[in-house]
């Protein structure tokens, strides 16, 4: 029997809207291709020639020791990194020519994310695909919750590919115990309409940092209601009073958010250059150096001016665009927090401080790409673009995730007093 699916509901909405796409996923990944669709593959070109070929040259056996039957194989990209099964309108051969049965689980449930805990499954979406960032961004806020799901809406399966999963029983480690209810209370945190977007940020640090104490990976002893105590403490009102005021108060002074930005965001450069994100970020810094009177980013010998220029550009918005950019950026944390599992970092503080580094680059960007005189549609089809690019080359890169950890680590910026200034600049 098949264990119960909640869905956020955009998901349910969510179609592929393949040759209408700006940009095709089927490309530059490492496309799995699971041990049964190998085999069908396999079955089907056996009576074409040309197919035949085409699956020698493209579909590769993984020669990995440690491969599992979800990785038997992988598609290699063409020489220009896109599926050799793609025709010139976007479109999966694969799928045109023999349905979606002969597709991987992979290719077959992108964008869709599901993870299972105990016998429940929770579908989320990548934020990779710029249509489920425009549904995510779309929805409003009371639809960001998990809702019974609709199978019918899902690829037809046997079995659900489930990206992760965890079953909790009273021998469970305390860190996966208690996961979901931590993960509950970030949700519940950003989506409180009583406090400002800086606000629940602040929040959030505060309470992801105030809990890794008592609460942390290989933890061996926890009070649950120490636990409980913290989680009804940034609901007190008071709390969140004193909270409102401290950040209203708060002027970032320093350009420590920049410095990481445009740091983070040199890493990506220097790891692909040709990259749409690294491409966007390159005419971003350049139209800084020239407002900065220098002719190009390379003459800029301190990162710290960047952040002058941000400032003065950020004050030409109105309110109404700061409530726009703070509300899609609030979907985008939604959306991490049902996908993302904390608990494969040490603790949840580290989590979301990088999630604030990763947020901060976002906000950066869209606040360096969009102007004053666009319209709601015109910001929103910039914060899409630069939300689908991020996710590609920052979210869904663990390799590069890995190496901005270990440098945040290295100086020591996985710490709570470098939290407030990366959420207010
Ligand atoms: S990115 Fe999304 S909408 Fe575009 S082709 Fe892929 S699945 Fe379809």
């Amino acid at each position: 029997m098949m264990s119960e699916l909640l869905s956020l509901p955009y998901m349910q909405q969510f179609k592929c809207i393949a040759d209408k796409c700006e940009d095709t996923c089927c490309q530059h990944w490492h496309v799995r291709i699971d041990k049964v669709h190998y085999k069908r593959m396999q079955e089907w070109v056996d009576d074409n020639p040309i197919q035949k070929q085409l699956f020698s040259e493209s579909v590769l056996l993984n020669k990995s020791n440690i491969a599992s039957d979800k990785s038997y194989a992988y598609i290699q990209m063409d020489k220009n990194g896109y599926c050799p099964y793609l025709n010139p309108e976007q479109q999966c051969t694969l799928h045109i020519k023999k349905g979606i049965e002969i597709l991987s689980d992979i290719c077959a449930f992108y964008p869709r994310i599901i993870t299972e805990k105990n016998s429940l499954m929770e579908m989320g979406g990548a934020l990779s695909c710029p249509e489920v960032v425009r549904l995510c961004l779309s929805a409003d806020m009371d639809n960001h919750v998990l809702l019974s799901l609709d199978n019918s809406v899902l690829p037809d399966r046997e079995n659900i590919p489930v990206h992760r999963s965890l079953f909790m029983d009273d021998n469970s480690p305390l860190y996966e115990k208690y996961f979901s209810k931590v993960q509950q209370t970030f949700i519940d945190i950003i989506k409180s309409g009583d406090c400002d977007y800086f606000t629940r940020l602040y929040i959030l640090a505060s309470y992801s940092h105030s809990i890794s104490t008592i609460y942390f990976e290989n933890c061996v002893t926890l009070d649950p209601d120490a636990l409980e105590n913290y989680r009804v403490h940034v609901f007190d009102s008071n709390y969140k009073q004193s909270v409102i005021h401290f950040m209203s108060q708060y002027e970032n002074e320093q350009p420590l958010a920049c410095i990481i930005i445009y740091s983070v965001l040199q890493l990506k450069q220097q790891q692909a250059p040709d990259e749409k994100l690294s491409v966007m970020v390159e005419n971003v810094f350049e139209d800084y150096a020239k407002q900065l009177g220098f002719s190009s980013s390379t003459d800029v010998d301190n990162a710290a001016d960047y952040s002058v220029v941000f400032q003065k550009r950020y004050q030409m918005f109105s309110n109404q665009v700061h409530h726009q950019v703070e509300n899609y950026l609030t979907k985008y944390l939604l959306n991490c927090f049902y996908r993302e599992w904390f608990i494969t970092m040490p603790s949840a503080f580290i989590y979301i401080q990088m999630l604030l580094v990763r947020v901060a680059i976002i906000r950066f960007i869209i606040y360096s790409r969009v102007l004053p005189e666009m319209n709601t549609e015109e910001i929103k089809k910039i914060s899409v673009e630069v939300i689908y690019q991020f996710a590609r080359a920052v979210d869904h890169n663990l390799p590069f995730l890995q190496v901005v950890y270990e440098a945040l680590n290295e100086q020591q910026m996985l710490h709570f007093d470098y939290s407030t200034p990366l959420i207010k600049f």
